[in-house]
């Protein structure tokens, strides 16, 4: 099936061209935070009101064993609209160990990151939600949303000590404490000392603190013991653990470590940080475009996975139809298969169609389709 790739030329050259863009924008994709709200708003919010007092109190006095049950902390369909890129690291040493063994995380990562495609769609507003009843301890707000693109800037974040961006730390009762960081500045909806209850609103999905994509951050504790939602037991005791899934959504209760995060078209060779950012999301893009590319962005691949493209023109015909398998592990890069545009061969207006899917050991673990209208140039 490798033989039917006309394009193959351009397709190989083009990925000479991204090569140093992409792998620089792969090393920076998985920055996230993993220290909450700095200790100056901790010591201005901990001269707390006798209310917050109160509520630990009673939520001290409950069930102690009960195991909490989690709500989504972001307000999407999960496995449709937004995704979780990474989990906890598990693996106390230096190496890096998600929830379900595999590597989607990195070293000393705490949370859970709930992810949407690009930062475009955080501005039709996406919420973030509170994953159990609580009480508002502390919070952060004011640090403006710039996704970072390169080492220096995440070291500038963490110099600051503001990692979490616009957070909030919630007493969910019992000892359990949430920590939701990366919000939009300006978003929190909540003031220290507020009942919340499980789904209700605190803020919107941002790019602030230090992230490399558009997420909300969960680190879940336990009287000061971080616990995997996973599993519910403590991350340093590893991965599969036997415990019970914390959360509710069935979807959140499968650990996913592979799938596609969007799927497009493009006028040029797009890069990581073009898909993060929503550059190609709704391209207009007509019969006299040099080329048409049919792009994958993905996550959670493995050396030996095959990745497979099938793309047909305005006209119904088949560009190519291409296999090709994935090098490295990574968790997260992008391909992309196309056609020049040419006298003989020119790129025809309609309704172009990709397919694009994965497969692992003779299986298909993710696939997905994707319209795309070319318009008659001008
Ligand atoms: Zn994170």
């Amino acid at each position: 099936m490798n033989a039917t790739n006309p394009f193959r030329g351009l397709l190989s050259r083009l990925r000479d061209r991204r090569a140093l863009p992409v792998l620089f924008a792969l090393a920076f994709a998985t920055a996230c935070a993993t220290t909450p709200p700095n200790e100056a708003d901790r010591a201005t919010e901990t001269a707390e009101t006798p209310e917050i007092a109160v509520a630990q109190a009673s939520a001290t006095d409950a069930n102690t064993d009960r195991p909490i049950e989690l709500g989504l902390p972001i307000d999407c369909d999960l496995g449709e609209d937004c995704f979780v890129l990474l989990y906890p690291d598990v693996d106390p040493s230096d190496g890096i160990r998600d929830s379900g063994c595999g590597g989607q995380t990195y070293d000393t990562h705490k949370g859970t990151d709930f992810a949407v495609a690009s930062v475009a769609e955080l501005d039709r507003g996406v919420n973030a939600l509170a994953v159990a009843d609580g009480t508002v301890l502390r919070l952060r707000d004011g640090v403006p949303d710039r996704r970072l693109r390169t080492a220096a800037e995440i070291d500038e974040i963490a110099a600051q000590g503001i990692e979490c961006g616009n957070g909030i730390v919630i007493d969910h009762g019992d000892g359990w404490e949430g920590q939701y960081c990366h919000l939009k500045q300006g978003s929190v909806a909540v003031a220290s000392g507020d009942r919340v209850r499980r789904g209700e609103p605190i803020g919107q999905i941002g790019v602030s603190g230090k992230t490399t994509f558009p997420h909300v951050h969960l680190t879940l504790s336990r009287n000061g013991e971080v616990i995997d939602p996973a599993s519910g037991q403590p991350t340093a005791n590893g991965c599969n653990q036997a415990g019970q899934s914390l959360w509710l959504d069935p979807e959140a209760q499968t650990y996913k470590q592979t799938g596609i995060i969007s799927l497009g078209f493009a006028d040029r060779p797009p890069t990581v940080d073009d898909l993060w950012d929503g550059v190609f999301d709704a391209p207009q893009i007509d019969t006299d475009a040099e080329v048409l590319l049919f792009w994958a962005h993905y996550y959670g691949v493995e050396a030996g996975d095959i990745e497979h493209y099938r793309l047909t023109d305005g006209a119904g015909n088949l560009i190519t139809d291409y296999e090709q398998t994935i090098e490295a592990n990574s968790i997260n890069g992008l391909g992309y298969v196309g056609k020049r545009n040419t006298p003989n061969r020119p790129i025809v207006p309609g309704t172009w169609r990709g397919e694009y899917s994965l497969t692992r050991d003779g299986e298909t673990i993710a696939s997905k389709r994707i319209e795309f209208e070319v318009r008659p140039a001008r």
